[in-house]
């Protein structure tokens, strides 16, 4: 048998299979029928398969679920959350530009602005969320991008987002860009936020998500989307996306896929039982922070209430820090036995992570503060009583 016999073994598309799922199609190279076909078809509206890094018939399917998720238009597919974050600040800011990034975003996209803008000639500043009037004053003639993040990493402040659109609204030159994790495109209708009596829409530009999270919904999968409206935004991101080479396996696609469906009956499970624990955290003594958008106390909750129904699977609390030096908080995060220590949410385990305050933030109640541990609970897909209960004895090792 030689291999030139393997290579051209006859294969036929299949026609007039159907089954449940998407098929799983993997190509880097696409192949075209004759020279014709080749020189003239277009890759950039999908209305032909040029390359795989292009797309192909299982991560376009993908796309067009995402856009109807988010209630979009287009969507464009990256290897992870955080470089479909990148993807946006690459294709929207040249040098000269100026970004404003809330102080609560998520981390890594923070750094991106000091490690990579900065030193391409685009100035970044970080803005206080819950604080429209004082954005209105940060806005120049080079702001070109405003970044939006509700609730906000780690802290869960909900922000003002009707009032920061409205503010972003009176410049036209400006986008809009949330990373829309925590809601999943759920928690509240990111390119249409008005409340439905006031009429019209306002939306954001552009959503980011990390399909990482709540859709794969595994633990398993490093995706991220980014979703817009405008055909003319998208195209712009497009060529970037293109330029960059960002492309994602075709194993991947189909596990978010197949994560897709069950998406929002696990939000709401995650929902419900984090509003559960959250609850029964804010009556322990050893608390002095519960934050937890739909907590009516938690930063925020009046933003929050006025846009969702849905509040995800994350609750972070506070320890006050001359209670229980960071160590003491260690030992009790060690302590928990079905928590597990680890990055990232979404999928069925319950997760947690300690952060120290110092230098956390620089607006709002936490900012300033010293020696304080917040603990983040990524609350998975286990009984709810089982959760409490080790919450409860490992509270114990606080003392
Ligand atoms: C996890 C996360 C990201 C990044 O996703 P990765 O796929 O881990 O890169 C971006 N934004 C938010 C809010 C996240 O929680």
């Amino acid at each position: 048998m030689d291999a030139t016999k393997l290579i051209h073994h006859p294969y036929q598309a299949p026609g007039g299979f159907q089954a449940v799922v998407p098929g799983v199609h993997k190509a880097s190279t696409v192949i075209f029928e004759n020279t014709a076909a080749l020189k003239t078809r277009q890759w950039k509206d999908k209305s032909g398969y040029t390359y795989g890094l292009h797309g192909t018939p299982t991560t376009f399917v993908l796309e067009e679920r995402l856009a109807t998720l988010e209630g979009g238009l287009q969507t464009l597919l990256a290897p992870s959350g955080l470089s479909a974050l990148a993807l946006v600040n690459m294709a929207c800011l040249r040098a000269g530009d100026d970004v404003l990034i809330p102080d609560n975003a998520y981390a890594p996209n923070k750094d991106f602005a000091r490690g990579e803008l900065a030193q391409w000639g685009i100035s970044h500043r970080f803005y206080d969320p819950m604080d429209a009037t004082a954005l209105a004053g940060m806005i120049t003639e080079r702001t070109r991008l405003l970044w939006l993040e509700a609730a906000g990493s780690v802290t869960l402040e909900f922000p003002d987002l009707l009032g920061l659109l409205n503010v972003a609204r009176a410049h036209p030159k400006l986008v809009t860009a949330l990373d829309n994790t925590w809601g999943a495109g759920l928690a509240f209708d990111a390119f249409d936020l008005d409340l439905p009596d006031k009429g019209g829409s306002r939306g954001v530009d552009i959503s980011v998500h990390a399909l990482t999270k709540y859709p794969s919904g595994g633990g398993d999968v490093l995706m991220g989307s980014v979703t817009t409206r405008d055909e003319h935004l998208h195209l712009q991101m497009k060529m970037t996306h293109m330029r960059l080479g960002l492309g994602v396996g075709a194993n991947d696609a189909e596990l978010v896929l197949r994560g897709l469906p069950s998406l929002p009956l696990r939000y709401a499970a995650h929902d419900a039982a984090t509003r559960q624990i959250a609850q029964w955290l804010s009556t322990r003594p050893e608390v002095s922070r519960v934050l937890h958008p739909a907590l009516p106390a938690s930063p925020g909750h009046a933003h929050w209430a006025q846009l969702c129904k849905a509040a995800g699977g994350l609750v972070s609390v506070v320890f006050d820090g001359a209670r229980y030096s960071p160590e003491r908080v260690d030992a009790f995060v060690d302590a928990l036995r079905l928590f597990k220590i680890g990055y990232s949410w979404g999928g069925p385990m319950s997760l947690v992570v300690p952060y120290g305050l110092r230098g956390m933030r620089q607006f709002g109640e936490l900012a300033g503060q010293a020696d304080g541990t917040l603990v983040r609970f990524a609350i998975g897909l286990e009984e709810v009583s089982d959760l409490l209960a080790d919450l409860e004895q490992a509270l114990s090792a606080l003392a």
